[in-house]
């Protein structure tokens, strides 16, 4: 089953291939820029856009959960975070409850329990 949905799919591209290779340079730059949305729309629905803004730098593993030290951008227009300048590196730690990722401030160090381990 498996291999002929794969072989289904170069199919189809193939003749989406053909298909787009025969457009004008105006209806090519229409798509690329529907592609480029298509393709921002996928990857921001993706589970790691809790992360969005923060910068990950290291990530620690712990029983129901994961602590993660984070450079972070708080949002506010004026702040030097806008900028690129961001803040931290702080501790957050994330778990799932109820189907849904639940994260919690820290601080500048890990709780020694989670830095033994
Ligand atoms: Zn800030």
């Amino acid at each position: 089953m498996f291999p002929a949905t794969v072989e289904g799919d170069e199919m189809s591209l193939r003749e989406i291939k053909k298909s787009v290779s025969a457009l004008s340079t105006r209806q090519l730059l229409k798509l690329d820029a529907w592609l480029h949305e298509l393709i921002d729309t996928a990857e921001s629905e993706k589970p790691d856009r809790v992360t969005s803004g923060r910068r990950v730098l290291e990530e620690r593993k712990a029983v129901n959960k994961t602590y993660r030290l984070e450079e972070v951008r708080c949002g506010k227009k004026n702040c030097h975070c806008a900028e690129g300048k961001l803040h931290g590196p702080y501790w957050y730690t994330y778990w799932t409850e109820g189907g849904r990722t639940k994260s919690q401030y820290v601080g500048k160090k890990l709780p020694r329990s989670v830095r033994k381990a």
